[in-house]
């Protein structure tokens, strides 16, 4: 299949002092692709979507979004980020201000949008991710679930090119994670560009374009799910999802 490509990641190795936490990683993600990212804990996942979006710096390679590299600091950078949005295991909600004013501000903010039109948009997202009656109230009275989905909603509201979720359900209650996994369905069958790392693996058959395992650093796997859920190459794979599934 040849895809346009949206994310590219060309050698990249990152360390912290003298851990090597990610090791030559090439990954190209391409437009409206979902690419499922799994692997043990501590293998590097969450750093990887977090150089993406370079809130970490790396040490070597490059990393590229619609063709344009990444610029490592400024302005241009802060655009960039700008064009991936971010939804975190823990939704990162400011406590203080109402549904709807956590998905205008940063619209305001970084797009320059007039309150007015940023709550017009606002109100669109809540109302595709099934809260557009829950826009007055303050994110203590709603959900895990609820704030997860203003989480997108927010992350929507910046009109960005791809979406990284970095373990989106893993802090809510079970009955919960559904209600999320939907919504994300549903941007995925929208054609939005997603890299997620989780450990639904029942996500991970039904949205995902590719599965991406990842040990120690490294990209061990790049297939498709049916491919590497039913015939894993690696030991590390195969112990990987003998203790999941
Ligand atoms: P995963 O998301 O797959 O669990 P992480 O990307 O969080 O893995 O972490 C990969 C490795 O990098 C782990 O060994 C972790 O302890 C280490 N690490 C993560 N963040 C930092 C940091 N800010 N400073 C030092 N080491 C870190
Ligand atoms: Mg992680």
């Amino acid at each position: 299949m040849a895809v346009d490509p949206l994310i590219e990641l060309r050698d990249v190795n990152k360390y912290y002092g003298e851990l090597h936490v990610l090791q030559d990683i090439n990954l190209t993600v391409g437009k409206g692709e979902v690419v499922v990212v799994i692997g043990p804990s501590g293998s590097g996942k969450s750093t990887l979507c977090r150089t993406i979006n370079r809130l970490e710096t790396i040490q070597s390679g490059n990393i590229s979004l619609d063709g344009q590299p990444l610029p490592a600091e400024g302005k241009a950078l802060a655009h960039l980020r700008a064009e991936v949005g971010m939804v975190f295991q823990s939704f990162n909600l400011f406590a203080h201000k109402t549904v709807l004013q956590n998905v205008s501000l940063a619209q305001m903010k970084v797009r320059g949008r007039k309150r007015d039109e940023a709550d017009k948009r606002s109100r669109e997202l809540l109302d595709r991710v099934g809260l557009a009656s829950q826009a007055a109230k303050f994110p203590a009275q709603l959900s895990g679930g609820q704030q997860q989905r203003v989480a997108i909603a927010r992350a929507l509201a910046m009109d960005p090119k791809a979406l990284l979720f970095d373990e989106p359900t893993s802090a809510l209650d079970p009955e919960m994670i559904n209600e999320v996994l939907e919504v994300m369905q549903q941007l995925a069958r929208e054609g939005m560009t997603m890299v997620v790392v989780t450990h639904e693996m029942g996500f991970a058959r039904s949205a995902a374009n590719r599965v991406v395992f990842m040990a120690d650093g490294r990209i061990v796997e790049d297939r498709t799910p049916e491919d590497f859920f039913t015939n894993p190459r690696s030991e590390r794979a195969k112990d990987f999802l003998s203790k999941i599934l």
